[in-house]
């Protein structure tokens, strides 16, 4: 087992078979040994920087029936809601006051924001911060929507995969199909976004091989932004009765992305938290380098229930934000309240600066 773990972090590459080895056999001792690989493949990246991105929920309205989700369609039970663009640009203000510099907009997938409402909304906003970076999470629409709200502003896109496993994604997603997923995550990046993909641990049914081909899809598509959580039951679906993921898997999860994808952004997710106290803690020590405090309204907040207890349901913005500095500090990393681009992603565009003042020294 210690070989396969110094391989990975030395190689950064692991087989399917050896990630299914390693899962099946992984003991409490080698988990340690792995979260420490994990976390010095962090630092080599990114040092101790964690960085904070504000999550605005804008809508639970959703067209899709998603089994595990608590705001999934066939849900009668769920208060809707939907902040206006207005409400939207007033928690980028809050949020901007309280030092984020990325704003996250999830929402279930709500197709009162057209096109034109999300252009309009997302330009007034880089209007007023053309310093912050907007990341989009809205699901899944067409390529040219994806492209015009790139041309508006939107800088990233988050979409989990949800899982690998093409039998597992069919069972689980009654309304979507396996292979529109994947095309979207394609175009997103081919567009020019900072993608962000990632998957659930524990979903019912879902087995090491799964998992294994969950790293190997994001080994092939190389996405900017990674997040893995513990699947959390939600008792108004009918997955309400099965048993969730665990820490210790999740974690284990996302210590293996780190080290077979080393140069991406891993948050630390909400749904972590809500298993354990300190589960985002952990998720630091394990690989993980970005944390998305909450700043919906409190008015709303408890409506977006993807699961059940998820935590700060009660807060304000400012208290997560704070709340959240502590504990990073806590755990012994530092906040970082910049835009955070991904490695590759700065990287890349060192090079495209590079190449292009090489150009221009040619013409002088
Ligand atoms: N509509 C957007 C946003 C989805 S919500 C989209 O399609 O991308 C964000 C993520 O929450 C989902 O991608 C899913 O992985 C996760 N999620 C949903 N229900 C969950 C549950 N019961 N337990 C844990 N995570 C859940």
């Amino acid at each position: 087992m210690h070989n396969l773990l110094e391989k990975a972090y030395q190689t950064n590459d692991l087989t399917k078979e050896e990630i299914m080895y390693l899962l099946e056999n992984i003991t409490p001792e080698d988990r340690e040994v792995l979260y420490s690989y994990a976390l010095k493949t962090k630092q080599a990246y990114y040092g101790d920087k964690v960085y904070l991105r504000g999550l605005i929920e804008f809508s639970n309205i959703c067209r899709q029936d998603c089994l595990y989700c608590g705001i999934r369609a066939s849900n009668a039970k769920v208060e809707r809601y939907r902040l206006t663009p207005e409400e939207i640009l007033g928690c980028c203000d809050q949020g901007y006051e309280l030092g984020y510099r990325t704003f996250v907009l999830q929402s279930g997938e709500d197709l009162w924001f057209t096109e034109e409402i999300l252009v309009d909304l997302l330009q007034v906003i880089k209007k007023r911060y053309p310093e912050i970076a907007i990341t989009l999470s809205i699901g899944q629409r067409g390529v040219k929507t994806y492209q015009s709200l790139f041309g508006a502003g939107a800088d990233r896109f988050l979409m989990r995969h949800e899982t690998a496993s093409k039998e597992l994604y069919e069972k689980l997603h009654p309304t979507m199909r396996f292979d529109d997923r994947r095309d979207c995550l394609s175009a997103l990046k081919e567009i020019g976004y900072q993608v962000g993909a990632g998957f659930m641990v524990g979903l019912p049914g879902q087995k090491p091989a799964d998992l294994a081909e969950d790293l190997r899809y994001l080994m092939e598509l190389r996405p900017d932004m990674i997040g893995i959580g513990p699947f959390i039951p939600h008792s108004e679906t009918p997955l309400g009765a099965e048993k969730g993921g665990t820490i210790e898997d999740t974690l284990v999860m996302v210590a293996l992305a780190r080290l077979l994808i080393p140069g991406s952004l891993m948050p630390a997710t909400t749904a972590l938290g809500t298993l354990h106290p300190l589960g985002r803690e952990f998720a630091f020590k394990a690989g993980a380098n970005v944390v998305m405090p909450i700043i919906t309204p409190p008015s709303v907040r408890k409506k977006y229930a993807l699961y059940e207890n998820k935590i700060c349901g009660d807060d304000h913005p400012e208290d997560c934000r704070y709340c959240i500095e502590g504990r990073i500090q806590a755990a012994g990393f530092e906040v970082d309240l910049g835009r955070g681009d991904s490695w590759q992603y700065s990287f890349l565009t060192a090079k495209r600066f590079t190449s292009k003042k090489r150009i221009y020294s040619r013409n002088d």
